[in-house]
């Protein structure tokens, strides 16, 4: 056990899911969180990942969906992000471990002599280093309830230890210490017509076989669970009724909170955890409010714009959660519901770009890496910015609008990155000098939060109430190379946010005169907007493209 920790002191809550995987388990966990949150109670929460990566860096979006940043430079798993945006709070590498992380941390140890002669084995060693990592973050968070949420699903060869190490921190932290919530899945096959229980009662009781017996059963289904298959699950899995709810599909995740509470969760986890006493109704009524209105907003939009976005992962959502949540966060503020459209950059040129992006009121080309795709990205950037349609870049697409006012404004042709052209005759934009030597593939791009000196009297400064600086989340190897600036402000194109010792780009824009809205910055500005602050430059684009909509 970490130095200092009480045992018994700090509660658990452990999220683990069963039948299968997607089906929103951090949604969940991060409502369940929130609901605790918004009585006072703080709240840490940690995702236990059970692949050997040591971080989410070097997977692949299209497979797991997208990597998110933390402000330490942690590239996480998505649902991070979920934690994040639902409990409005900045997460650190300690909420987030991976079974790489585990297990080279136990194989170091063990060079270092630290077992003593043993024999190093799953239980204890490894299920200890794992508690010791849940105990060590209830010590630095100083949390009152920590949010465990397990990857995967129950029977898993990679998170069995997992499931063994949370079995062992209730027996010794005791009774009332944890509660345990199965997350599961109600079949509804078409050809039958009505839902089936048979594959969440199994998969719950090998949860039980584990040794877990849960608290609480939440069923995702996409139609209202019944009450016939909510009672078969009661009974085969040992929890009374009132803790087997329904959580089927709903419009927005936000709601989510609210029906958790709705039906009773909040007063369960509390009475299983001891807690009764410690909700601030206060703080109850005034977070619920504040969230309450965010809905109504959101349910009250009546009309709609519609943002295209280029990518080259287009068929999987996931890839972009952070960008979708961003662009409901901003339009939810300006009263607007937001269509998003896929736009396969692979399928672009100048000549079909036109009819690609009919109907679009604002673009967005997200981050992404290589080469593929990037010509498609280049006309569509020419094409936006020479037909004043809205426009952000976020990382990839600061560079493209980078490479393409080179080309077609300065008169630089070929202009490109030296990640697309090593050889190009204009490297605008080039690897950071940081970057130049290194060797690993894994977590060594300039990563995390970073400071961002806004030029006062531009576009984007006023877009952030004229903040001298901003902080935004970054992970690139490339920038605007220092040589090319002047040519290009020179241009026209301003560069309205630098690092603060001024020598990396970081925001560009066109002057109002130039263009109805067009911004792109080096960093993922997505991954910092939250529903209650949206992110100041998602609002710009909203508003610009509302704009340009009424105007079509
Ligand atoms: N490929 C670019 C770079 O590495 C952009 C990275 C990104 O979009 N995340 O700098």
């Amino acid at each position: 056990m970490p130095p200092s920790y009480t045992p018994g002191k700090t509660k658990y809550v452990v999220v683990v899911g069963t039948v299968m995987s997607g089906l929103g388990k951090g949604i969940f966990s991060s409502s369940l969180a929130r609901i605790l949150q918004d009585k006072g109670l703080s709240v840490a929460p940690i995702k236990l990942e059970g692949y050997l990566n040591r971080d989410s860096g070097t997977l692949n979006p299209y497979r797991h969906g997208e990597v998110f940043v933390l402000d330490d430079g942690m590239e996480c798993d998505m649902d991070l992000g979920t934690y994040e945006r639902m409990l409005n709070q900045n997460l650190t590498r300690m909420n987030f471990t991976t079974s790489g992380q585990i297990f080279s941390h136990v194989l170091e140890k063990e060079r270092k002599g630290e077992y003593l002669g043993r024999d190093v084995q799953m239980i204890p060693h490894v299920t200890g280093e794992v508690k010791y990592r849940l105990r060590e973050l209830a010590v630095e968070s100083k949390a009152d309830v920590v949010f465990v949420e397990i990857g995967g699903t129950a029977g898993d060869v990679e998170n069995a230890y997992y499931l063994e190490a949370v079995r062992e921190l209730a027996f010794e932290e005791g009774p009332n210490s944890c509660c345990f919530v199965a997350l599961t899945y109600v079949v509804e096959p078409p050809a039958l017509g009505e839902q089936k229980s048979k594959p969440a009662q199994l998969n719950i009781k090998q949860l039980m076989a584990a040794g877990i017996m849960p608290h609480i059963i939440a069923c995702r289904a996409s139609n209202p669970v019944t009450r016939t298959v909510l009672e078969k699950l009661a009974m085969y899995s040992n929890v009374p009724i009132e803790r087997v709810f329904s959580m089927h599909d709903v419009e927005c995740v936000y709601v989510i909170p609210e029906s958790l509470r709705e039906a009773r969760i909040d007063e369960t986890v509390l009475k299983t955890l001891g807690l009764e006493c410690h909700a601030d109704t206060e703080t109850e009524v005034a977070s619920r409010e504040a969230w309450a209105s965010y809905l109504q907003r959101f349910r009250a939009a009546d009309s709609s714009i519609t943002i295209g976005i280029t990518g080259k992962y287009t068929s999987l959502r996931d890839s972009y959660a952070s960008i979708i949540q961003a662009l409901e966060h901003a339009g939810t503020h300006h009263g607007v519901k937001v269509k998003i459209v896929w736009i396969d950059s692979t399928q672009l040129d100048d000549r079909n770009i036109a009819s690609r992006l009919t109907g679009v009121d604002g673009v967005i080309i997200p981050g992404g890496f290589g080469v593929r795709g990037v010509d498609g990205k280049i006309s569509c950037v020419k094409y936006v910015r020479e037909n004043g349609i809205p426009y952000l870049g976020l990382c990839y697409g600061f560079q493209i609008a980078v490479m393409e006012y080179a080309r077609n404004v300065c008169g630089l042709g070929g202009a490109s990155s030296t990640e697309i052209d090593a050889s190009t005759s204009h490297p605008v934009i080039d690897i950071l000098p940081e970057q130049r030597d290194l060797e690993d593939f894994g977590g060594n791009m300039r990563l995390g939060g970073h400071d961002i000196a806004l030029t006062p009297d531009t576009l984007v400064s006023q877009l952030y109430d004229s903040a001298p600086t901003v902080r935004l989340r970054f992970r690139h190897r490339y920038e605007v190379a220092p040589q090319y600036v002047r040519q290009l402000e020179d241009a026209g194109l301003s560069f309205a946010g630098r690092s603060p010792d001024q020598r990396i780009m970081q925001i560009l824009e066109l002057p109002r005169e130039a263009h109805p809205y067009f911004v792109a910055t080096q960093a993922h500005a997505e991954l910092t907007s939250r529903p209650l602050h949206p992110e100041p430059m998602f609002l710009g684009l909203i508003q610009a493209a509302q704009i340009s909509a009424r105007k079509a």
